[in-house]
């Protein structure tokens, strides 16, 4: 999933000095996620970092929670170099139409949907979305995702496979976009390769 993401966000940076850097560690745990929305949660996200960065380094990583409480989860972080999220909009920036502030629309465009659709899509898988950054300092943007053995664990039923995730019901997912007036429920559901923009952002 982060290789097509990856690929789909190279014309992105193309004409900027950015560098797009994985380091996944081959030994991470399966995790159980819906492949498509995963894709458009990483699209998202990296898509903000190359946004709102001019230059520097864009970077997905991903770790098992080592925190006994939280175990069962894979932690996964897209972090930028560019201008920073302040403190007191931290939550905001996770509503939707809302945007860190008002010369952000007039200099960078946007909608302020796509983080809102993003939160909404990683807590439909049961994880949860948070945000480091100062003004200026860049920005981590910080989610988590159920392994695959933990809903296992707590009475999903057992994947096919150790690496293959297993796929969550559309319509769960549009049932609950539906029941958030937020989002149009003709919200297109994962770029396709070819696509300049998977279309949440015009
Ligand atoms: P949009 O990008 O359409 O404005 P989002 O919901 O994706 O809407 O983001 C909301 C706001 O959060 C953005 O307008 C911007 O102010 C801030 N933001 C999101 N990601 C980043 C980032 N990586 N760096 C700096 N600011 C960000």
């Amino acid at each position: 999933v982060l290789d097509v993401v990856m690929e789909l966000s190279q014309p992105l940076v193309a004409e900027k000095p950015i560098r797009l850097i994985t380091a996944l560690d081959p030994a991470l745990p399966a995790i159980f996620a819906d492949e498509d929305r995963l894709q458009q949660i990483l699209y998202n996200l990296v898509g903000n970092a190359v946004k709102f960065t001019k230059e520097g380094v864009i970077t997905v990583t991903a770790r098992s929670l080592p925190d006994e409480s939280a175990s069962g989860f894979l932690e996964i972080t897209v972090a930028d170099t560019g201008i920073g999220i302040p403190r007191d909009r931290h939550e905001a920036i996770f509503d939707s139409f809302t945007q860190a502030d008002g010369s952000i629309s007039r200099e960078y465009g946007g909608t302020g949907l796509g983080l809102a659709v993003t939160k909404n899509l990683v807590e439909l898988h049961g994880g949860k979305i948070r945000v480091e950054s100062e003004a200026g300092a860049g920005t981590r943007m910080i989610f988590t995702i159920p392994t695959a053995a933990r809903m296992t664990r707590i009475g999903e039923s057992p994947l096919p496979g150790p690496t293959k995730a297993r796929r969550v019901p559309a319509q769960t997912y549009q049932a609950a976009l539906q029941a958030d007036p937020a989002v149009p429920s003709s919200a297109p559901a994962q770029p396709k390769p070819g696509d300049a923009d998977p279309g949440l952002k015009p």
